[in-house]
């Protein structure tokens, strides 16, 4: 079993009727629904949770994380998303959607600005598999067509994906790399563009299955306790 958190800040549900129309129980709900299956189990924790939800032994226990925030990632203490992020370096895997390219745990894993171009005009987007013998891309066939998605465009100032397996084309004409993957460690990291609230994006099938096989693809291959840097002092050879 793939013991997977969902973290969800859970604002634009509660306050914006469109969103709640598309999430009535916010977006953590549909993709624990959306993901779950006789190997995947689902937890969910919000914002609103003491300390986001967020403890050493939930961390500790989950193999892969799933982060969704747009409007309050400042509220996200700094000492939590650090927890996130040595969580990741020590092995966790963790997916990162749409707007939380700017969250904490994503800029701290990035170590760059993460910003990108943008435009809300309801746009048709062609998430297009660059990489069909990733994982991550199987099953998914050539592209992924979104009636309306946020608009997202180069330049995304991330360090250069370890692989690259989603690009997005967007109907205004901006392209945005919208699947990238990195190791940080001994830890697996993917973001993904698609994603935007007032669309019902995470009722997607062809998404759920490009997200479900990012949980396959990052979860623990090896995981340490601590992170150490031993003093060895005897030579292995005299
Ligand atoms: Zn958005």
């Amino acid at each position: 079993m793939i013991n997977v958190t969902v973290f969800n800040e859970f604002k634009h549900e509660k306050e914006v009727d469109a969103v709640k129309a598309i999430y009535p129980d916010g977006i953590h709900n549909a993709l624990k629904r959306g993901l779950e299956d006789e190997a995947v189990s689902v937890k969910t924790v919000t914002l609103d949770d003491e300390n986001c939800g967020i403890t050493d032994e939930l961390l500790e226990n989950t193999d892969v994380f799933i982060w969704w925030g747009h409007m309050a990632h400042h509220l996200v203490p700094d000492e939590i998303a650090e927890k996130v992020k040595n969580a990741v370096l020590k092995g966790m895997g963790i997916i990162f959607l749409h707007s939380s390219h700017h969250s904490k745990p994503f800029k701290l894993l990035m170590g760059t600005s993460c910003n990108l171009t943008w435009r809300e005009d309801g746009d048709r987007e062609l998430v297009w598999v660059c990489n069909p013998s990733h994982p991550i891309a199987q099953g998914i066939g050539r592209f992924i067509h979104l009636e309306h998605e946020e608009t997202y465009g180069e330049p995304f100032g991330i360090p250069e994906p370890d692989e690259l397996v989603f690009i997005g084309n967007f109907e205004g004409g901006e392209v945005f790399r919208a699947g990238c993957c990195w190791r940080k460690e001994y830890g697996k990291v993917f973001y993904f563009q698609p994603g935007h609230e007032t669309f019902p994006i995470f009722h997607n099938r062809q998404i759920l299955k490009v997200i479900k096989n990012a949980i396959h693809w990052a979860k623990p291959g090896y995981r340490v306790s601590e992170l150490e840097c031993p003093h060895v002092k005897k030579p292995l050879e005299d």
